[in-house]
């Protein structure tokens, strides 16, 4: 059987062998062209100079170019966006140099240029066919500005509250993860605002839910419009926001915003023909250095704000140790705290502080008090001191540790268990608010037989900036005992420089969330705040104690930055009396490195180096 019998009446017309295989060539073009055009996607094929020879239907649709325009121009000003012209050329030449039958190259997400000068995302597949002056660079486009738009508006309506626009509580948590995990390795803490509108229900009630929303709405705008840029705002759903906050000092910048919002709302919100006025509880959580957890950080916000709410509403507060404990633990804590001093439950543990020059001698002690609950066991300062000091039981139990430490400091100086040091007690602002501190002191002194030299009272940053003149009086007249004074946890109280002068201070105690900054590889800028507060101290002529040293080269770092004492789980934690004696006895003995000083090379810091004036 021959060709002509099986096509019948549809056969080519029979030609000349010449003319036939030249229409061949035509049929396979133009089989070829009306593939491509039916193709959904853009299909562009260059030599390798980068000119376009082919173009296809769906290549003029999506970049705007007829064909009969692109045939013949360079592919590079018809599509490619020119600030990303070096990309393009790099790329273009990597495809070349893979030559003809190498695996197709695929390019994900670029913007290219369309004739009107709208910008279209696409992806690329690219390849190389032909050799010599036939070499082809073929290119199939697939426009995905739709499928982005499409994603983009269903992860836009996952991630926004639908009445406000704002962020919603699912990616504010996102965030909020993300900062914190940024602010493991830089300094600067997130933190945290809860926001709820107070009495809201009387409002919706009063006004109807219509109203209710409208409220919400302008009042999203408002807080957007007050908070910045920088300030992510988020609706939690009702009346309730969130607001995440980057700035450092995160705590006097989170209460500077929390007063902000308060003056704002003093302006009524225009509802209908209604004037509505509102006010809000702020609740303000800060970010542990060190620590990245959100959850925690929002469950403390929210605490804080209820916290406010309690207070009466229209205020702010901030999440603190007080708050830590739950309000049903506190009354439990509270009444038994005040039979634990009769039934003598409580305990003074004694944690060395040493000379970083001569790490193995124990240059002082802190007292650090612990109780001993019958059913609890030993339970840690941290979960019933807020408690004492809220009920003011901290006046009688930091008066006996007191005593009870100074009479043990006695009888170890007097049994040569210690030679020489002081011994550090901390005192609370509730003490210091006391009328009777002086007498309490003096007595002390008096019947124990220390002498006041011996003796360092701790006071905490935040406490003496609380009430700062009362403070100056107070340390004034135990100053005048012969006792010396000390800043506890520096660096977390934001004190001015003009009070810090002002209080008869010995020496600064460097809050453990600086040392644990210092250590680790590459942390210059860490180390140069905490070598910042070593020379605050010592510009102000006080002795330097780090708080919280771990490891050996936290100790190292702070012998360089000129720190004289250091204190932490590195040398020993908090021990009970006979444990310490012990660790005395034992301690000079161990080996350590040779920290002994060596000539100080100078040095410019942040905080004292300011420029001199001519
Ligand atoms: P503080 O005065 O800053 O005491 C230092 C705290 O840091 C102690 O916790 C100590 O055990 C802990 N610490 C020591 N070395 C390290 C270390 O290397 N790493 C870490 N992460 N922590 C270390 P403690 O004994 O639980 O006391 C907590 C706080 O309770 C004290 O902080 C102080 O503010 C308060 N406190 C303790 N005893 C008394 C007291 O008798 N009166 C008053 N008013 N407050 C007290
Ligand atoms: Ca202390
Ligand atoms: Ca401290």
């Amino acid at each position: 059987m021959d060709r002509q019998d099986v096509l019948g009446e549809h056969s080519l017309p029979v030609a000349k062998e010449e003319a036939t295989s030249l229409s061949n060539a035509a049929v396979i073009m133009e089989r070829y062209r009306r593939i491509l055009d039916l193709c959904r996607d853009a299909y562009i094929e260059t030599d390798a100079f980068g000119i376009v020879t082919e173009w296809n239907r769906e290549a003029e649709s999506t970049f705007g170019w007829p064909r009969s325009e692109a045939i013949g121009q360079p592919l590079t000003s018809l599509v490619v966006i020119p600030r990303f012209l070096d990309q393009y050329r790099q790329h273009f030449g990597s495809v070349l140099a893979l030559g003809p039958g190498a695996p197709p190259v695929e390019l994900v997400e670029v913007p290219a240029l369309r004739k009107d000068g709208r910008t279209v995302l696409v992806t690329t597949t690219n390849w190389v066919v032909g050799a010599g002056d036939n070499l082809r660079v073929s290119i199939f486009v697939r426009d995905v500005s739709a499928d982005r738009a499409a994603e983009d508006a269903l992860s836009h309506a996952f991630l926004h509250d639908g009445l406000t626009g704002l962020a919603n509580r699912a990616s504010f948590t996102y965030k909020l993860a993300h900062a914190s995990l940024e602010a493991l390795d830089k300094p600067g803490r997130p933190s945290v605002l809860m926001l709820d509108v107070d009495r809201f229900k009387s409002i919706n009630d009063g006004l109807g839910h219509e109203a209710g929303d409208k409220l919400i709405v302008e009042l999203a705008r408002r807080l957007v419009e007050l908070v910045g840029d920088d300030v992510l705002v988020a609706r939690l759903g009702g009346d309730e926001f969130l607001m995440l906050c980057r700035e450092e000092p995160a705590e006097s910048i989170a209460i500077a915003l929390a007063r902000k919002i308060a003056v704002s709302l003093e302006e009524p919100f225009v509802i209908g023909n209604s004037e509505v006025f509102v006010t809000a509880s702020i609740g303000i959580a800060i970010g542990k250095e060190g620590s990245a957890d959100p959850n925690m950080l929002l469950s403390h916000a929210d605490a804080a704000m209820n916290e406010a709410k309690q207070r009466g509403g229209s205020g702010y507060a901030v999440f603190g140790d007080r708050m830590r404990i739950s309000a049903l633990e506190r009354i439990t804590t509270e009444s038994s705290l005040h039979r634990a001093l009769d039934r003598d439950e409580l305990l003074v543990f004694y944690q060395p502080v040493v000379e970083i020059s001569y790490p193995g001698r124990v240059a002082g002690l802190e007292a650090l008090v612990r109780w001993n609950h019958p059913q609890w066991g030993i339970v840690a300062p941290d979960r019933f001191i807020p408690v004492a000091e809220e009920s003011g039981l901290i006046v009688p139990i930091g008066a006996w540790v007191l005593e009870r430490a100074c009479e043990q400091f006695t009888k170890w100086r007097d049994a040569c268990v210690l030679s020489s040091g002081t011994l550090d007690v901390n005192l609370s602002v509730r003490q210091i608010e006391s009328p009777e501190i002086i007498s309490t002191v003096e007595k002390v002194i008096s019947k124990s037989g220390i002498s006041p030299e011996q003796l360092t009272l701790e006071i905490t940053e935040s406490a003496l900036m609380s009430t700062p003149e009362l403070a100056i009086e107070v340390l004034g007249c135990l100053k005048d005992l012969g006792i010396n004074l000390a800043v506890d946890d520096f660096g977390t109280g934001y004190s001015s420089l003009a009070y810090l002068k002002r209080f008869p201070l010995d020496v600064l105690k460097v809050d453990k969330s600086f040392v644990a900054m210092l250590g680790s590889a590459g942390n210059r800028q860490e180390a140069a705040i905490v070598g910042a507060v070593v020379d605050l101290g010592r510009a102000l002529g006080l002795k330097v104690v780090a708080e919280g040293v771990e490891t050996d080269a936290q100790l190292h770092e702070l012998q360089r930055l000129g720190c004289d004492y250091a204190q932490g789980y590195l040398f020993s934690p908090a021990l009970d009396q006979d444990t310490f004696a012990e660790f005395v006895s034992t301690y000079s003995k161990r080996s350590f490195p040779d920290l002994r000083p060596r000539r100080r090379v100078g040095r410019a810091h942040p905080i004292l180096a300011r420029p001199r004036r001519s």
